[in-house]
């Protein structure tokens, strides 16, 4: 059988392992940390660091292909690996996504829309960026960001000084702050052979940065609910992608924004463990291995809650709750801010 390497031992690596598991192949996860979400149930476990060239070259000749559950990936260690087995999604993907600004532009350069942008390489560049972009603005880090973190609202032109201090030196795009109606993400998978499948759109509620909920379907008429697959296909097309991605949008009157998209299986893709026969974690393997990809489509109405910090404490009535898809991610401690598991709760389909 082949085994599959995953990049990262997070909850997504975690849930990558189990669908490709219930596929036949064998799991090998690379990952620096050693009690982790994906150890528990992955086949093997390269407990390395990114920059240690050896055990990156191992792993990769461990494998029969890489994928990866977070785009951090340094640039050296993705040149040791794709040296010795493909990698997918590919280094294009890779490239666009890592980096905020580089993601706008590549956006803007497929025809879509995304929030007005300007580069603010250091902290002399801001003003000029408020005096273009205007407030309500928010500033983020081209790299590294994730749940909200690396932002900061610039409300007036006197919260630039206190905003910048958040960047830490780093370099950041100041983003025009978007009226959206509501948000939404498209969960979109492309195989090796081009063709193209998308779940139906969320709707996605955040609180301080972080997912709340995802619900489907998603408030949106036929047209919009149209525009957000035939985009999410042109960003994968324009990409040679392979995989799945999760491509976030603003709902405006005057149409989709795209806001971000993540080279991966997705938070917002988690009610397709409940919600239809094949999920994204399945979708996502079976992309990366070659295979066809399955029919995606929704036989329920899901509401998709994210189980972070003290929400665990929630956790026996829950899985009291016979209607209730509990999905757990092992994580032996609780904080505040950190994703626990998460729970589906599923009503028979309306629309
Ligand atoms: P993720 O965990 O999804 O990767 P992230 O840290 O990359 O999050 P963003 O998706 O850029 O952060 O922003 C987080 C949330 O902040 C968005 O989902 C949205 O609610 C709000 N937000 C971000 N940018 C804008 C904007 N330009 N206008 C309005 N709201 C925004
Ligand atoms: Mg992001
Ligand atoms: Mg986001």
């Amino acid at each position: 059988g082949s085994v599959i390497g995953i990049l990262g031992g997070g909850q997504l690596g975690r849930m990558l392992s189990v669908a490709a598991s219930r596929l036949g192949y064998k799991t090998c996860i690379f990952e620096p940390g050693g009690d982790c979400p994906a150890s528990h149930v992955a086949n093997f476990h390269f407990k390395a660091s990114y920059d240690d060239t050896e055990a990156l070259a191992r792993f990769a000749e461990a494998v029969d292909v890489i994928t990866y559950e977070f785009e951090n990936i340094p640039t050296s260690a993705l040149d040791a690996l794709d040296a010795v087995k493909p990698i997918r999604p590919g280094r294009e993907a890779l490239r666009v996504s890592q980096d905020r600004l580089v993601e706008k532009e590549f956006l803007e350069g497929l025809g879509l829309s995304v929030a007005p942008f300007a580069d603010v390489p250091d902290g002399a560049a801001l003003e000029a960026a408020i005096a273009r972009i205007g407030t309500p603005a928010i500033l983020k880090t081209r790299r590294f960001g994730y749940d909200g973190k690396g932002q900061a609202r610039i409300m007036e032109p006197g919260d630039a000084a206190g905003a910048l201090a958040d960047m830490q030196g780093a370099p950041a795009i100041l983003e025009g702050f978007v009226d959206f109606e509501r948000e939404v993400s498209v969960i979109a998978a492309r195989g090796v052979s081009g063709e193209v499948a998308c779940f139906d759109p969320g709707e996605n509620v955040h609180e301080g940065g972080i997912l709340r909920t995802t619900t489907v379907p998603a408030t949106l008429s036929t047209a919009q609910r149209t525009d957000a697959v035939l985009l999410a296909g042109r960003i994968l097309n324009a990409l040679d992608y392979v995989g799945v991605m999760g491509v976030e949008l603003f709902v405006t009157p005057a149409g989709l924004v795209v806001n971000e998209i993540a080279p991966r299986v997705h938070n917002s893709g988690h009610w397709t463990q409940n919600g239809c026969v094949t999920d994204q974690f399945e979708q996502h393997i079976r992309a990366v291995a070659g295979l066809p990809l399955a029919d995606g489509s929704r036989h329920a109405d899901v509401v998709m809650e994210n189980l972070i910090g003290d929400d665990m404490d929630r956790l026996p009535d829950l899985i009291a709750d016979p209607k209730a898809g509990v999905h757990l991610y092992g994580k032996a401690e609780v904080k505040a801010g950190r994703k626990m598991g998460h729970v589906n709760r599923l009503v028979p389909r309306t629309s």
